[in-house]
């Protein structure tokens, strides 16, 4: 594998370097100095202290940052990534972020010759941890073909959906999905539990049915009816790429009250639990308030 460097080594950003250090050459820069380290030291990684140590030498590096606007600000500086960065490299941005930074981005590091695709993930940390995430990338084609073979060390479906800005712009839109769902079925869901229906029937009928999603197969049963709640993917990282979906409808002259909707209901979410909470806690809120519990 040809050098290749990662920053952003959080919840998701840590199982998918796990790959990446798993094929050869990785090197890791994390804000957190101490989770870089650990990972060096458990993966064989190398370890960097700046962003452009970290750019300086490489062939592709991967940022997974919370939102574009810390992949920017990373470019930035004297120890920012754009003073590594070597002409032909590429910079592959597995952030979901949003489409107008991307075009920008890819802007500023066309003028120094070097290429960026965004490629934002799908698939949650258990799918990072197995190697089978859905990569959905922006960039044009040629960029699209030197990126593939990395983006499979964790990627099972990695898919080209258009130019820059492409790939975070159908992320949003699939987790504004995800959002609604989540809104939804915990609505009916709290109104079918008080009305004594057992939860775990309930999910059963609607999986086998035309309301079924992946929140009501996966996260519902994983996580509310088995009242386990582990904390993978945040609430405030959700709120973020409603809000991306939102302006991304907005720009393209499409009327979203749905998402519109979303967006207030995840911001009130915000609001009341930590900042760590989980994306599924939205509907631990729904049963506070509905004063029941869905389990089963
Ligand atoms: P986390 O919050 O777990 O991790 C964020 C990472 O970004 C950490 O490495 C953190 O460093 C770093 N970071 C945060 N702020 C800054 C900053 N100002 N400057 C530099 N580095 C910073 O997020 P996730 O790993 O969950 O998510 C990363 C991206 O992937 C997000 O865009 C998210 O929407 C997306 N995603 C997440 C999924 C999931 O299931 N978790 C699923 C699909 C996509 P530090 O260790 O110092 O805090």
């Amino acid at each position: 594998m040809k050098p290749v460097s990662f920053l952003g080594l959080g919840a998701i950003g840590w199982p998918m370097a796990v790959h990446l250090a798993a094929r050869g050459s990785l090197t890791v820069w994390n804000r957190t100095v101490a989770r870089a380290a650990e990972f060096a030291s458990a993966h064989g990684a190398r370890m960097v202290t700046t962003p452009r140590e970290a750019a300086s030498g490489a062939d592709i590096v991967m940022t997974c940052l919370p939102t574009s606007r810390e992949v920017e600000t990373l470019l930035d500086g004297p120890d920012g990534l754009e003073q590594g960065f070597k002409s032909g490299a590429l910079l592959i941005d597995c952030t979901s972020g949003d489409p107008g930074s991307s075009r920008r981005i890819a802007e500023r590091l066309a003028g120094k010759g070097v290429a960026f695709a965004d490629a934002p993930v799908s698939g949650g940390v258990s799918g990072a941890e197995a190697g089978t995430l859905t990569v959905m990338v922006g960039s044009d084609r040629a960029t699209f073909e030197r990126a593939r073979s990395t983006l499979s060390a964790f990627g099972e479906r990695i898919r080209h959906v258009g130019p820059v800005g492409a790939g975070h712009a159908v992320k949003a839109v699939n987790n504004a999905l995800l959002a609604v769902n989540l809104l939804a079925v915990g609505e009916g869901l709290a109104a079918l539990v008080k009305a004594g229906v057992s939860a775990r029937s309930a999910v059963d009928i609607v999986n086998a049915s035309s309301g079924r999603s992946f929140v009501s197969e996966a996260l519902v049963p994983e996580r509310v009816l088995s009242g386990r709640w582990p904390r993978t993917f945040r609430l405030a990282l959700l709120d973020k790429d409603v809000g991306i979906a939102r302006t991304f409808l907005h720009e393209a002259g499409v009327s979203g009250p749905l998402l519109d909707l979303a967006g207030r209901l995840l911001g009130e979410a915000r609001e009341q639990l930590e900042e760590g909470a989980d994306h599924a806690e939205v509907i631990r809120l729904i049963e506070q308030r509905a004063g029941v519990e869905i389990r089963g």
